[in-house]
C-alpha cells in the first residue's frame, strides 16, 4: 500500500457475513483504487449446507473458505484473512487474544476506516456480536503503545483508524426485503431470531454501490454452499440488480476522529480525502 492510498477493513464472523450488506461497499472502493481487506473470524463450517451434494461436514471449513476467496476476488478486494477460530464459539474465545490478532492486522495494514457489526448483530448472532466487541476494542487500543507491546519489538507500529462504522439494516430494506418474499427472522437452533433494523437517525451512511451491483451479486453467489444456487427471494439477476436495497448500503458511525457529520455521509471516507 502507498502511503497516500486509502484502506478500508472490515471485520465479520463468518464467510458471506460480508455478501449482504457490505459486499457493494467493499467492490465499490476496490474499483476507486482503495485497498480493501477483510478479515473473518471463523471458516463458517457450523453453517447449515445449503447444497448437501456439494460438501460434507468434514469438507465444509474448506469450501467456505475457497467461497470467500472467490467472493473477495469478484469484489476486486485483497484475499480475506481468517482469525482461524471455530464457528459458533466465538464468545468463549480468549477475548485478549482475539483482540491482539485484530490489533496486530490493524497495524500492518493500517486502514482509515474500519467495518463491523453492530452491538446487534444484526440478528443477534453470538458471533457477529463478539466480532462487533472485538473490533470497537481493537479500534481504540491499536494506536496505544501501551498495549500489546510485544507487536511492536516485531516491526508493527501503532496506529489510529480514523474511523469505525457499523454495519446497519434499515427498516426500509427490511420492509422491502418482507415484501419480496424474504423472512424478517433467521433460525438459530430452530428459532427464529428476528432482524433488528436500525431507525433513521441511527444510520449516518448510505453508500451508493449501484455501479459495483454486479460485482456484489457476483460475490454473493460464491457462497453457494450457504445460499443456494437460486439467487434471494426467488428473483432474477436482472430483478435484484434493480432492487433499490440491494443498490444501498447502510452504516452507523460509532468512532471518528475527523468530527462528527452534520448530514447523511455518501462516502466512508468523507473527512479524509
Ligand atoms: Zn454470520
Amino acid at each position: 500500500m502507498s502511503p497516500s492510498t486509502l484502506a478500508l477493513m472490515a471485520v465479520f464472523a463468518h464467510p458471506d457475513d460480508e455478501a449482504f450488506g457490505t459486499g457493494g461497499t467493499l467492490a465499490r472502493y476496490a474499483r476507486e483504487g482503495c485497498d480493501v481487506y477483510l478479515v473473518t473470524a471463523t471458516r463458517g463450517e457450523a453453517g447449515e449446507i445449503a447444497v448437501p451434494e456439494l460438501t460434507t461436514p468434514a469438507d465444509l471449513p474448506f469450501v467456505r473458505e475457497q467461497e470467500l476467496r472467490c467472493a473477495c476476488e469478484l469484489y476486486g478486494i485483497h484475499p480475506p484473512r481468517f482469525l482461524d477460530y471455530p464457528d459458533g464459539l466465538l464468545p468463549i474465545i480468549h477475548q485478549g487474544q482475539a483482540v491482539g490478532k485484530l490489533v496486530r492486522l490493524i497495524r500492518e495494514l493500517k486502514p482509515h476506516v474500519l467495518i463491523t457489526f453492530g452491538p446487534d448483530g444484526i440478528y443477534g448472532h453470538y458471533d457477529h456480536i463478539a466480532a462487533h466487541h472485538w473490533t470497537t476494542i481493537a479500534f481504540d487500543l491499536a494506536a496505544d503503545p501501551q498495549c500489546f507491546p510485544g507487536q511492536l519489538e516485531t516491526g508493527c507500529e501503532p496506529h489510529q483508524a480514523s474511523k469505525l462504522y457499523y454495519r446497519v439494516l434499515s427498516e426500509q430494506r427490511l420492509a422491502a426485503m418482507s415484501d419480496a418474499g424474504g423472512r424478517s427472522a433467521v433460525m438459530m437452533d430452530g428459532v427464529p431470531f428476528p432482524l433488528v433494523a436500525a431507525s433513521q437517525d441511527q444510520i449516518t451512511a448510505v453508500i451508493d454501490v449501484g455501479d459495483s451491483a454486479e460485482a456484489k451479486l457476483a460475490g454473493l453467489q460464491c457462497h453457494v454452499s450457504q445460499l443456494g444456487y437460486e439467487l434471494p427471494f426467488g428473483q432474477s439477476a436482472e430483478e435484484l440488480l434493480r432492487q433499490p436495497w440491494f443498490r444501498q448500503e447502510t452504516f452507523q458511525l460509532a468512532r471518528s476522529t475527523v468530527g462528527w457529520p452534520q448530514e447523511l455521509e455518501t462516502d466512508l471516507f468523507a473527512g479524509l480525502r
